[in-house]
């Protein structure tokens, strides 16, 4: 069982939000298809009782890396959070992910929705 590492409150069953980093290429088929989102790693590392706490704590950890939130989409060119500039995004780059889950976090917990909170080029933060 983990608690909230914002307030301690321990987290159950029920619904709780997750940041993460993901390391992802998006990839469009054409012009017209929906893209879709590879995925070569992910990682969990916080976890948090509300989307409250959950979004103090992506404020603290954007800052300690020099970062603003993007709130980016899934498209061929986003803005990277650290340096400001447009990139690619067909290459493999890291995400700042946001999950909002349902269930025990140590035991595949149902994805309720999902926030691409950061999208970073791999000069400000390489992907190995
Ligand atoms: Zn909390
Ligand atoms: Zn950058």
């Amino acid at each position: 069982m983990e608690d909230c590492y914002k307030c301690g409150v321990p987290l159950g069953m029920g619904i709780h939000w997750t940041i993460g980093n993901e390391i992802q290429r998006c990839i469009w088929e054409s012009p017209e298809s929906m893209p879709e989102v590879d995925i070569q790693s992910g990682e969990s590392f916080a976890y948090y009782c509300c989307e409250q706490h959950a979004m103090e704590a992506t404020e603290e950890y954007l800052l300690q890396v020099g970062a603003t939130a993007q709130w980016s989409d899934v498209r061929p060119i986003e803005t990277c959070a650290c340096c400001g500039r447009d990139f690619d995004t067909t290459k493999w780059h890291k995400v700042l992910v946001l999950y909002q889950e349902r269930g025990s976090i140590l035991i595949n917990p149902e994805m309720i929705h999902i926030d691409y909170v950061a999208r970073f080029c791999a000069d400000c933060v390489p992907c190995s």
